[in-house]
Parts: structure tokens; C-alpha cells; sequence
């Protein structure tokens, strides 16, 4: 990917160096939290609900950050990248006569606590709804090339999909999505409709990428091979068979690695939002 000529994005909140930690007299220790990951892992469950089903007494301070952002490579190039997701949202949704709010993006060692709870890097890269921020641990980047997508358009696509959750944030989707699986309560219904989010915030991973190349010649050659090896990588499929588990589809939260593919290639070939509609397909 081309980027280091790229604007730099003012909306990185650069966490590093300041950890949330348990508060003391927590009776959350060391090994409960390993215990809760291990189970969160085998159950599919958010280790933060795991977490908080058992120490109710939820977390604490937070150390001022002390590094900037720029100070190392990743974080430039994920602040370049978020400026491209900016640039590019401001001019889709200016095209449709409506104004792109933009989200941050927060960058985090180990744990952070945000308006969904408290979360371990465990959780992976996540968007948070209720304060419209995406939450980003550095090394997950080494554990996506772990799990087979290497590249930096790897990591923009992660980052893409992960403002795909913010645009289904303010456009509603994400509300009504919610309300659907109260109503459906737990169980495969609202699996599926986790699915549908997902798939569809991987297509919107594809729309940006094609107005982004079309607007900024951003794109090397192998960076779409790179982006849809990432989408393969974080397929349910694929997740539970690296795990050492039978593939359970009712268990799917996200869609397959051929679904993930799929979808991002949609948004991408076509680059029209109106193609990103994976609830009534
Ligand atoms: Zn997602």
C-alpha cells in the first residue's frame, strides 16, 4: 500500500504506555483471568461478560498516556490509513447530501476500558458503539500474521471493516440490529444476525477500498490478494479449525472465510453501498 505520503489522521487517541489496570482490592486475579480467557475462547463468550459475571466490581484507573502517536511505524501507518477512511467517507457521504461523522480510533497495550466494559487485547481489534470509537492493540498485527494474513493491506482492511461497524453505527443499522437479537434472544437467530453485520461491514471494507484507490492510487500490486487473505483469516471456519474444533456453523458470528471474501469483493468491484445489503440477501 502506498501511504507514506498519505494525511495523517488527527483522530488517533494514542493509549500506549498507560494500562488500565484492576483496582486494587479487585478480587479478580491473575489466574481467573486466564481461566476466563481459556473459557471465553472454548465458549465464544466475551471474556469481559465472563469477566464481569464474576467480579461485578468492575475496573479502575487509567495511567495517562505517555507516548505520542507516530512513534513507531504501525502506528503512523494506522494513523494514515484511518485519514484515508476519513477522506474517503467525508466524500461518500457528501455525495449523498449527508455529513460523515468521524470516529476515533483508540491505541492500546493489553487492556482498555471503553463505553462497552472493560476489554483484554484477547478481544481483538473492536468498534464500540456507545462512544463510536474503534479500539486497537499494535499486537494483534503479529497475531494476524500468525493467523495467516501478512501484509500491510491486511492491516487496512481490519481497520476498514472495523469503520464499517462506525458507518452501521450512524446510519442505524446497528440499533435496529440489536433490537432484532433482543427480541430473538440467544441462539442461532441472533448469531446469524451477527453474521449479516459483519459480512456486511466487510462489503463497506470493500466500498472504501475502491473509492480510496480510485480517489488516492493507493493500492501496490498483491494488496487486494492481501486484503481478502485477511477477510479468509478471520473466518468463523476457519477460526474453529485453528482452534482444534469441530466447525460448528450455528456457532458463527461472523461468516465464513468464502463469505468474509465474498463480500469484501462485492464492495470492492462495485463500490456502491446499496450492494452491501447482506440482511435481505
Ligand atoms: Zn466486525
Amino acid at each position: 500500500m502506498r501511504w507514506k505520503s498519505g494525511r495523517r489522521s488527527t483522530n488517533v487517541e494514542d493509549r500506549r504506555g498507560g494500562r488500565a489496570s484492576m483496582g486494587r482490592g479487585s478480587k479478580v486475579g491473575l489466574g481467573t483471568i486466564l481461566l476466563v480467557l481459556v473459557l471465553s475462547f472454548f465458549t465464544g463468550q466475551n471474556p469481559l461478560s465472563l469477566l464481569q459475571q464474576i467480579d461485578s466490581q468492575s475496573p479502575s484507573t487509567q495511567v495517562p498516556n505517555t507516548a505520542s502517536a507516530g512513534q513507531d511505524e504501525a502506528a503512523d501507518f494506522v494513523s494514515v490509513v484511518l485519514g484515508y477512511t476519513e477522506d474517503t467517507w467525508d466524500t461518500i457521504f457528501s455525495s449523498q447530501g449527508a455529513r460523515y461523522v468521524q470516529p476515533k480510533l483508540v491505541l492500546y497495550e493489553d487492556a482498555v476500558q471503553s463505553a462497552c466494559g472493560y476489554n483484554t487485547a484477547a478481544t481483538g481489534p473492536f468498534y464500540c458503539p456507545g462512544d463510536q470509537k474503534m479500539y486497537l492493540d499494535l499486537s494483534f498485527l503479529r497475531e494476524l500474521q500468525r493467523m495467516g494474513a501478512s501484509g500491510d493491506f491486511a492491516v487496512a482492511y481490519v481497520i476498514a471493516h472495523e469503520v464499517g461497524h462506525h458507518i452501521q453505527t450512524i446510519l442505524g443499522t446497528e440499533q435496529q440490529v440489536r433490537q432484532a437479537q433482543r427480541r430473538a434472544g440467544r441462539g442461532v437467530q441472533s448469531n446469524q444476525l451477527s453474521v449479516r453485520m459483519e459480512l456486511q461491514a466487510d462489503c463497506y471494507a470493500g466500498v472504501w477500498t475502491h473509492h480510496t484507490e480510485r480517489m488516492q492510487q493507493v493500492l501496490d500490486k498483491g494488496d487486494v490478494e492481501e486484503g481478502l487473505a485477511a477477510a479468509a483469516a478471520v473466518g468463523d471456519d476457519r477460526l474453529q479449525k485453528m482452534a482444534g474444533q469441530r466447525i460448528q456453523p450455528e456457532a458463527f458470528t461472523h461468516g465464513t472465510s468464502q463469505q468474509r471474501m465474498e463480500w469484501f469483493r462485492r464492495g470492492l468491484e462495485t463500490g456502491r453501498m446499496d450492494n452491501c445489503d447482506t440482511f435481505s440477501n
